[in-house]
């Protein structure tokens, strides 16, 4: 079963971004009680979820993050993985390929950091780069970039026939957000850190990644491993809309606690 939601790309319909409001936001504002309640409901259930599938230790579940430079990965797991138990999620950040990496198939570096059952695990980036910054840069040849699209369904069909649920988000920005962004970064000290030269590159390249990502949401929508596309202009809304989606994936697993193989009334401590 796919959790039907308004920002689920429908697998086999053609995306396109220019159709989407990156800063849609249901009419709420940031300090609605609305948002307020709405945020801590679905984080409580999502940490009560997590104790579940942990304890059960049957299934996992997979949150894979992509975004523009300055969409919000970053704050979109601060913000919402909060108050999860650590020892159960796993984040992975997935840069620049190193040349181990790269000696072995695309595949080769995620596969080892899918989580394992009771586990949530968080793509930081992901194999998506390798459909993105790699066909906006050309960094391998057109066929071999075309047929990882292929490659990526049946790579995550694999995961969720063993057990691990999918959920892929794109935070998804306006172009006049993220100079503002930069802007902010640029204007605080404490923010120069996270601003990179190259950030202003990868800019002029806006709507060549919008082509590329298109190509992916679209080709690689399907049942087993939706994409949501996040409206992410206001952090509130899509902090509040993720973990919204996290807790109706979690709910739709239905982890329930393992039956005890002993009975608990025949044990007497000392
Ligand atoms: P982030 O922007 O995610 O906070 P960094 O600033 O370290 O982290 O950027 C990571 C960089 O690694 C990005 O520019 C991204 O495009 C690049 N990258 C990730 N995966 C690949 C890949 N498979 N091939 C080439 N570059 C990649």
């Amino acid at each position: 079963m796919v959790v039907e939601h308004p920002t689920m790309v429908r697998p086999g319909t053609r995306v396109r971004l220019d159709e989407i409001d990156p800063d849609f936001h249901e009419g709420l504002g940031k300090r609605d009680d609305e948002v307020k309640e709405r945020l801590k409901q679905a984080r409580d259930a999502m940490r009560e979820l997590q104790e579940r599938l942990y304890a059960e230790g049957e299934q996992s579940l997979l949150i894979v993050l992509q975004a523009m430079d300055t969409g919000g990965k970053d704050g979109t797991i601060k913000h919402v993985m909060r108050g999860l138990n650590p020892v159960g999620v796993c984040v992975s950040s997935f840069k620049v390929p190193t040349p181990e990496e790269l000696a072995h198939d695309f595949l080769w570096r995620v596969h080892q950091r899918v989580p394992r059952r009771g586990q949530i695990a968080v793509f930081n980036r992901s194999h998506y780069e390798d459909v993105l910054v790699v066909r906006v840069h050309e960094l391998v040849p057109e066929p071999v970039w075309r047929r990882r699209y292929e490659q990526i369904n049946e790579f995550e069909r694999l995961l969720a026939e063993t057990g691990t649920r999918i959920v892929k988000l794109f935070l998804y920005i306006s172009k006049e957000e993220q100079r503002e962004r930069l802007q902010k970064r640029l204007d605080n000290p404490d923010k120069h850190w996270k601003f990179s030269p190259a950030d202003l590159e990868e800019r002029e390249l806006w709507d060549d990644y919008i082509a590329a990502y298109e190509d992916a949401l679209t080709l690689c929508a399907t049942e087993v491993a939706p994409w949501f596309v996040i409206p992410a202009n206001r952090k509130w809304y899509r902090n509040m809309i993720v973990a919204e989606l996290i807790e109706g994936a979690l709910r739709e697993m239905n982890p329930q606690f393992p039956e005890p193989d002993f009975d608990p009334r025949q044990i007497v401590l000392e």
